[in-house]
């Protein structure tokens, strides 16, 4: 049986802490800080076995080094990111064994927020990093808005009851923008509406699912004729569905204050 759960870090990362019943070696996807990860593993009289990184963000590999010295784990992470203490560089198409679990990932190469971002796949899991937020997507930083919008078109095509796994509680943020962009989306409006209470009572709202993510994230949707009116609407001009349509919803999201 496993089981995965959040240590929160900093204002609002998740680091997720994959643990097996009966073992006490976990796996630790992105620890950007050590310390409240240390805590929680002496808490539970747990061990690291493997850490997995999704992109070279300090916010995501800034505890690394010292986990690597309490635990010497194997440290899987993109091959092509410079991240110091990653042994293991992987790419698009390789599998992760983690042994400790019993279980494998496969990889997959998400470019867009970062050139060299990676996605873990499998056992109905998603470990998303900052590609795919609930309600919304990360920022295009270092790839283009078409490479970013074919990294979220791939976790698009996942079997919908997969559960993803972000790095970040956005998501209330991410579903007002949402309503500005299908303000006639009802399940969108009942998901806002449920996060504000969640989030009222501090709880979680990640893990999400891609079955959900795809009825009420407008990244997922740029196909969409509500979604593709409102784009071209911020445009002024008409868009291509899809990969045009997402290039203008992104940066809509980029200037938008609420
Ligand atoms: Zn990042």
């Amino acid at each position: 049986m496993l089981q995965i759960w959040p240590v929160q870090a900093f204002a609002d990362n998740y680091i997720w802490i994959l643990e097996r019943q009966g073992s006490t070696r976990v796996a630790v996807v992105d620890p950007g800080d050590a310390g409240p990860v240390l805590a929680a593993l002496d808490e539970r009289g747990l061990e690291v076995g493997a850490i997995l990184i999704t992109h070279h963000h300090g916010d995501h590999v800034g505890g690394l080094q010292e986990m690597i010295r309490r635990f010497h784990p194997s440290v899987f992470g993109s091959s092509t990111e410079s991240v110091e203490g990653v042994d293991r560089p992987i790419a698009d198409g390789d599998v992760v064994a983690l042994s400790d679990l019993g279980i494998s990932l496969d990889v997959l190469a998400l470019p867009g927020h970062t050139s060299g971002h990676i996605g873990y796949v499998g056992n109905g899991l998603a470990f998303v990093g900052d590609t795919l937020f609930a309600g919304g997507c990360g920022r295009v930083f270092e790839g283009t808005m078409a490479q970013m919008h074919a990294s979220l078109s791939k976790l698009a095509s996942l079997p919908p009851e997969t559960k993803t796994y972000c790095a970040h509680e956005y998501t209330l943020a991410n579903l007002r923008f949402a309503m500005a962009v299908e303000p006639g989306n009802t399940e969108l409006a009942d998901r806002l509406a449920a996060t504000e209470t969640a989030r009222a009572e501090n709880q979680p709202t990640v893990p999400s699912t891609i079955g959900f993510e795809l009825a009420t994230n407008p990244f997922l949707r740029c196909s969409e004729p509500d979604v593709v009116s409102a784009a071209v609407a911020q445009a002024g001009h008409n868009l291509e569905p899809g990969a045009e349509v997402f290039g203008i919803v992104r940066r809509w999201k980029d200037g938008w204050s609420g």
